[in-house]
């Protein structure tokens, strides 16, 4: 295993913290965690991009898409522009490319033929494992995302573990009785900007509310206030990143430790009893 403890953290501190969630009982315990390349492999694509990449929709599809890109990615990336303007910008971008999928006609096979390509979009290894163990353990695993909620769940159920510890908090839209792409949820979008202020669903609520202890795992740096929503008195705060990326943690304050391996084998030790 390859790992590092931020600068900031007191070494012997984390250690102990850990140490600390391997034998805490597992009853007092949620987990949350991201999404794209946190429980899917680092170098592949996320759950937006395997749209325009699977070539699925045709060519006119992926060139509107492209345009949408140009139009708000460097919005998104501007430092000038604040957060709450930026979570508005990202909610536009989200419905202007959900649009798309109804100009194209997105139907739920050809949802399904490109959810299901090993080619496109893949769990990073062991997490199928990982999940297995929260089901086994029944603890709550909430997922947060401001991508494309059906992807996960598509993904998660495709393993046959879609339990009833599994939350998804992120954004889902539906299909009518044609099995063609129809509706979209507007009235609690999650983005990249609000992720530390939104509401999360009463159920996610209900299952980790008398919960002390929190393992939250994340892949981008400033995604640690996601834990603002999900109080807990003990939350230990794991990153995964690349070797290439890792020097953007090494004086991080938020996460105890970054993990450089590319499967879940890190977090599966913590949950084996
Ligand atoms: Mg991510």
């Amino acid at each position: 295993m390859s790992y590092y403890i931020p600068n900031s953290k007191n070494k012997d501190e984390v250690l102990a913290k850990i140490e600390f969630f391997k034998k805490t009982d597992l009853s007092s315990l949620f987990i949350i965690t991201d999404f794209n390349k946190t429980l899917t492999k680092d170098q592949w694509n996320t759950s937006w991009s395997i749209f325009p990449k699977s070539w699925i929709l045709g060519e006119d599809y992926v060139k509107d898409r492209n345009a949408l890109f140009a139009q708000y990615n460097p919005l998104e990336i501007d430092e000038t522009t604040t957060r709450e303007q930026k979570a508005q910008i990202m909610n536009e971008w989200y419905i202007k490319h959900f649009e798309l999928f109804l100009k194209y006609k997105l139907t739920k096979s050809q949802f399904n033929d490109i959810v299901w390509n090993r080619e496109l979009i893949k769990f990073r290894d062991w997490v199928a494992k990982f999940i297995g163990l929260t089901i086994i353990d029944d603890i709550p695993l909430v997922i947060v995302s401001w991508w494309i909620g059906n992807v996960i769940e598509s993904m998660i159920k495709q393993c046959e573990l879609l339990a009833e510890n599994v939350f998804i908090e992120w954004n889902f839209f539906g299909f009518d009785a044609n099995w063609l792409a129809s509706s979209i949820s507007t009235e609690k979008i999650i983005n990249a900007f609000n992720k530390d202020n939104f509401k999360p669903d009463e159920l996610t609520l209900d299952a980790i509310n008398w919960k002390e202890n929190c393992i939250l795992i994340w892949d981008s740096i400033d995604d640690c206030d996601v834990a603002k929503v999900f109080p807990a008195k003990n939350i230990l705060k794991i990153a995964y990143t690349t070797k290439d990326r890792q020097k953007e943690y090494f004086d991080d304050k938020d996460f105890d430790i970054v993990v450089l391996d590319e499967d879940f084998g890190f977090v599966n030790e913590i949950l084996e009893r």
